[in-house]
């Protein structure tokens, strides 16, 4: 009998979740994420829908689980609901068991019927801010009531809503008591992200607004008592129950915290290339295999088995000794956050 392909990685853990970029474009310009004159990819270089649907197709025979549609802002891409469409008949013949989306919720209202239509399921909306003019500066082209809209209505339709706040400090240090009211109120859970050194900023600059996720925690036990939950994507999230109030709330502290051994994800950028961890080098082109050899999912099978074995084993950021160490000049935009 046939051996089931799967993609273990030389440190035996297997790859079951994918992440993937489907343009670096936005109409937000998070000021920690991307410059306010960001140059954006010529289109030609960006992958095509049908390469798109080819990738993951090739990757769901793989073994691949789960899929998170990212960017950039996933839903500034024209027709990207035909990617959801397409893929999520994976969902219906069990091939897959997730499909899902990151957005900045700008487009939420307009496209969270038809995402849920398609087999999403849950959501997770970055908001780091309930300020509407501190909104507008962090984001520097956003309008909070937009995104308020969308998550309402994604909850509406049925969606399960996580929300992802980047931890700044001096930026939106004041309102973290705010926002996890504000979550626990709309029944929304709520992952706080340590600032990650990616992209072309200065070291000072990163430096200045990184607040480490231990002393957020720290901040948090003062008022609440909070309670570790056995639960892992295999990813650096750690998760706790806040006992008075019964809200699931996440810690993603790639710095502070080493969670490789159990990392079970790749990312593809939007551009193709496949990388095989956030914070290191270490990637292969697919777009190459996919252009030159249209339509053989075989051949982007062989080269996605090639590319795991050169999977690093950790990744190397580090904000010790105040120091930057391990950035990376790829923005997060490009390789999906
Ligand atoms: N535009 C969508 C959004 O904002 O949700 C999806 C792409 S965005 C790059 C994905 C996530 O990465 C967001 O939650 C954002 O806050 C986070 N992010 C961007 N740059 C980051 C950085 N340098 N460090 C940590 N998180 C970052
Ligand atoms: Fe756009 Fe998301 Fe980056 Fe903000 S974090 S600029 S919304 S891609």
């Amino acid at each position: 009998m046939l051996k089931k392909r799967e993609l273990i990685d030389p440190f035996n853990r297997k790859i079951s979740y994918v992440r993937v970029s489907v343009t670096d474009r936005c109409d937000f310009r998070c000021s920690y994420c991307m410059p306010e004159k960001m140059q954006f990819l010529p289109k030609k270089d960006v992958l095509s829908l049908e390469e798109l649907n080819q990738i993951a197709a090739a990757f769901i025979s793989l073994g691949v689980e789960k899929i998170r549609v990212t960017g950039g802002e996933p839903l500034v891409r024209k027709e990207i609901l035909n990617f959801f469409e397409k893929t999520g008949t994976y969902l219906e013949t069990g091939h897959l068991k997730e499909l899902t989306i990151t957005t900045n919720g700008s487009q939420l209202e307009r496209y969270a019927e038809q995402l849920f239509e398609f087999g999403v399921r849950r959501v997770n909306v970055s908001l780091d801010t309930l300020d509407a003019e501190k909104f507008k500066v962090l984001t520097r082209f956003g309008r909070l009531q937009n995104v308020i809209k969308g998550i309402m209505k994604a909850k509406e339709v049925g969606l399960k809503i996580k929300i992802n706040f980047v931890a700044l400090k001096k930026i939106n240090e004041t309102e973290l008591f705010d926002m996890l009211n504000w979550c626990d109120r709309n029944g929304l859970d709520l992952t706080f992200i340590e600032v990650m050194p990616l992209g072309n900023f200065k070291a000072e600059h990163r430096l200045s607004h990184y607040w480490s996720l231990m002393d957020l925690q720290n901040d948090i036990k003062s008022r609440f008592t909070l309670k570790a939950i056995d639960e892992s994507s295999g990813g650096p999230a750690k998760y706790f129950r806040v006992q008075e109030t019964g809200q699931k709330i996440g810690f993603i502290t790639p710095l502070s915290h080493n969670f490789c051994g159990t990392c079970n994800r790749v990312r593809i950028t939007c551009t193709g290339e496949l990388h095989m961890c956030l914070g290191q080098k270490n990637k292969t082109d697919l777009r190459e295999i996919v252009r030159s050899y249209p339509g053989d999912i075989e051949a982007i099978k062989i080269q996605i088995e090639k590319a795991i074995l050169q999977k690093p084993q950790s990744h190397s950021f580090s904000y010790q000794h105040n120091k930057v160490t391990g950035q990376l000049n790829r923005y997060m935009s490009h390789t999906g956050g």
